[in-house]
């Protein structure tokens, strides 16, 4: 039986995370904890930045802000900010070689209150840097890119100017919720249509999933690491594309887990002990 659960604006603006990585400058730090606050966005994380973080031109800049850059989070890698994350979109400038999911920032919007219906999900929209943008590795750890229609001839905006477009995004979805929609209420949406029937797998289970897979595939000669091609980049969009609920996940990785032990049987009876019946 669905359990009542109920969906507020501010429910889904605390479980919205803006992610900047390797950003240069303090003042864009505080600019975009300002556009947050604005917005009523909350949880600001910052991965590796290449200046001092928060300096007193970022509280500056923040202008009243400043406690979003007390509380923000200080990560060394993208995948420490993302570990419960379930939904993860990559603000992105410009088109990349390998073609991603893409929505716009009203399509973004439209699909957010599906997105954090039915369990405990946090979303992250994950910003890059402020010279190169995100790298492939880090847009191929998104579901989805989004991408701001800007002119042609100039499409690059600053970083904090593209924070509060997509923070002002946020804030339209969460307003036009109403509020106690319900997955047990008839025509609540869910990322799939329907209330599905497990929580859809974290940033960090996901990644733990893709190193098995990798280290399988090399090790049944399937994939070469000194010549990669594109192969585990198209398989993380494969499976990306797919949004893997954590029972499935379990599934994939207990047949990963088989063919690593065909690939090398048990040997000691500690490990017979082990072996699937
Ligand atoms: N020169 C960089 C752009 C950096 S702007 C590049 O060519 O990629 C800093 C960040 O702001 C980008 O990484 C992206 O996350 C965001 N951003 C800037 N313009 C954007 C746009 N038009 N759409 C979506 N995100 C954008």
């Amino acid at each position: 039986m669905a359990h009542l659960f109920c969906i507020t604006a501010s429910f889904m603006l605390e479980r919205i995370r803006i992610v900047l990585i390797g950003t240069s400058h303090p003042g864009n730090i505080g600019a975009a904890a300002r556009a947050m606050k604005t917005m009523g966005l909350e949880q600001l994380a910052l991965v590796a930045p290449r200046c001092e973080g928060i300096t007193p031109e970022a509280i500056a800049r923040a202008s009243g802000a400043d406690d979003i850059l007390e509380r923000a989070t200080h990560h060394d890698s993208l995948d420490t900010a993302l570990t419960d994350c379930r939904w993860v979109v990559g603000a992105s400038a410009r088109s990349r070689h390998l073609p991603w999911p893409l929505c716009s920032p009203r399509e973004f919007s439209a699909r957010l209150p599906g997105e954090m219906q039915g369990h405990d999900v946090t979303v992250a929209l994950v910003f890059g840097r402020e010279d190169k943008g995100l790298t492939n590795e880090e847009l191929q750890r998104c579901h989805t890119h989004v991408h701001i229609p800007t002119s042609s001839d100039y499409s690059s905006l600053n970083l904090a100017a593209a924070v509060q477009v997509l923070a002002y995004e946020c804030r339209q979805a969460a307003l036009a919720t109403p509020s106690g929609l319900s997955e047990a209420m008839p025509g609540s949406v869910h990322p799939f249509g329907v209330e599905w029937d497990n929580p859809l797998a974290n940033h960090a289970d996901t990644e733990r999933f893709f190193e098995h897979l990798e280290r399988t595939l090399t090790d049944i000669g399937f994939h070469d690491p000194a010549n990669p091609r594109q192969l585990m980049a198209r398989l993380r969009r494969l499976y990306m594309r797919s949004r893997m609920d954590v029972m499935e996940l379990n599934m994939l990785r207990g047949i990963l887990t088989r063919v690593d032990r065909l690939q090398n049987p048990p040997t000691g009876p500690a490990d017979q002990d082990e072996s699937p019946h």
